[in-house]
């Protein structure tokens, strides 16, 4: 035992801080017989195992020697660290096959022709776009984060859906890394690790993983992760990610995989602006053939407003509504469906209440917001009760121009793009926007 502790000390000065600590520490030295120059070693489990024997075989081998000067053979024994299952390579015939993860199977309507772009989305769906075109070359990997329904699967399938149409003989692989984990700890349990690897690493040419976040905290996924990454990445292989954070903020996380997640290119989804809310429900209207007025998609666009599949639940519901009741949709219907969220309010809002917040805000005054000065000190607020105007009332584009000195309706039309592109761009804008909102509704 000796022997294996010599060894330890002089591995631990020669390998990775980080590898001697997962891979070699948790060795146990089980029988070493000098006679037939053997010595036996327990590890957590049989892909352990193979992961020593491909990657420190050798150090282990020649540290051995260094001190017996005779040439040891190493065999594994497992000890089962990840619970009763695990099996050594005996017993491989009696364990079912590890079943084959999700197939490429992409939800056929996510697709970029279903996909609406506005101000908050557009950088993710042009990189999406890029990477669907040129997969494995430009920005690899691509990591796309944002909340909770903005459309970050959406986009992952399109890509996915994209790749294969150019070339129909890309093997495209989507996972949810739930998916990953379980596959992982199946292939452990059942001692598939090889096949496991071939599956993620060699048959696989654009890997789409969602919801990267559930690996938090799970270091033997992790690691696996880091490894099946490197593999891909130096085979050009296109790896897109989703997460509900950033990177750099998420928690228990290995630094050596958050860097990587870190290499290629980053993009984010904000929720929607309201022009993009109603030209999302426009869309969806057309796509299940039915008729969605304007002034019903704005009323259901002014009240949801948090994510696109909230958005796509309120116009199911009004659908359905009119379905059953043998009506169309107006705005009638979309209060008495949405009564719950609709409420009221919000819908007794005047503009010049919105005029004199917004004023009260930004600190100008209200001839000022009406009249021609240009100075960015008045056109920012200016922009933005435009835009308040045209989310919390009915008025229309002619009449908001009217109401801000007789400007024209495409003056108005850019101002409530800028307002979109400022508000993401700017959280001081967001906030005050918000703020405004709220003392509104009061
Ligand atoms: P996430 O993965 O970010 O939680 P999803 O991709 O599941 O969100 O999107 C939720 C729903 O909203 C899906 O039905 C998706 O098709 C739809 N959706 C999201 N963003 C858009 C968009 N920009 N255009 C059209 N549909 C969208
Ligand atoms: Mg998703």
């Amino acid at each position: 035992m000796d022997l294996w502790k010599k060894t330890l000390d002089v591995l631990e000065g020669s390998v990775e801080p980080y590898d001697f600590k997962n891979w070699i520490l948790p060795i146990q030295c089980d029988t070493i017989d000098p006679d037939e120059r053997e010595i036996v070693l327990s590890v957590p489990d049989a892909s352990h195992g193979e992961w020593l024997e491909e990657n420190f075989i050798g150090e282990i081998k020649d540290t051995l020697r260094s001190f017996t000067e005779h040439d040891y053979r190493v065999r594994f024994t497992y000890y089962g660290a990840y619970g009763d299952e695990a099996r050594g390579p005996d017993s491989h015939e009696t364990i079912a096959p590890v079943p084959q993860g999700a197939p490429p199977e992409l939800i056929h309507r996510y697709r970029f022709e279903e996909f609406v772009d506005g101000p908050t989305n557009q950088f993710a769906m042009t990189a999406a776009r890029a990477v669907a075109d040129h997969p494995g070359t430009r920005y690899n990997p691509l990591f796309i984060f944002g909340g909770v329904g903005l459309g970050k699967t959406h986009l992952l399938h399109a890509i996915g859906h994209a790749v294969v149409e150019r070339n129909p003989a890309a093997r495209v692989f989507y996972v949810t890394s739930e998916t990953y984990v379980n596959d992982l700890i199946a292939a452990i349990r059942t001692d598939r690790m090889h096949a496991f690897r071939k599956r993620y690493r060699d048959d696989c040419d654009v890997l789409l993983v969602d919801d990267i976040q559930f690996i938090a905290g799970k270091d033997r996924s992790q690691e696996e992760f880091f490894h099946m990454f490197n593999t891909l990445h130096s085979a050009h292989k296109q790896i897109v990610m989703t997460c509900d954070q950033l990177p750099q903020s998420i928690p228990d996380m290995e630094d050596r995989l958050r860097s990587r997640l870190q290499w290629g290119l980053i993009a984010d989804i904000k929720p929607p602006g309201f022009e993009t809310r109603v030209a999302i429900l426009k869309k969806k209207a057309d796509a299940d053939g039915m008729a969605l007025p304007d002034d019903a998609a704005m009323l259901i666009a002014r009240h949801v407003t948090r994510n696109v599949r909230e958005l796509e639940g309120a116009l199911m519901r009004v659908e359905a509504n009119a379905r059953m009741m043998h009506r169309d949709i107006d705005t009638h219907l979309v209060e008495q469906t949405l009564s719950d969220i609709i409420g009221d309010g919000l819908r007794r809002v005047q503009p010049e209440q919105i005029v004199k917040a917004v004023c009260a805000e930004y600190k100008v005054q209200i001839g000022e917001i009406k009249g021609p000065r240009r100075h960015r000190n008045i056109t920012v607020p200016r922009q933005i009760a435009m835009y308040l105007v045209r989310e919390l009332t009915d008025e229309s584009l002619p009449q908001i121009g009217a109401l801000f000195g007789g400007r024209d309706h495409s003056t108005v039309i850019n101002a409530l793009k800028r307002v979109e592109a400022l508000r993401d761009a700017s959280p001081d804008v967001r906030s005050r926007i918000e703020k405004i909102r709220r003392q509104l509704r009061e």
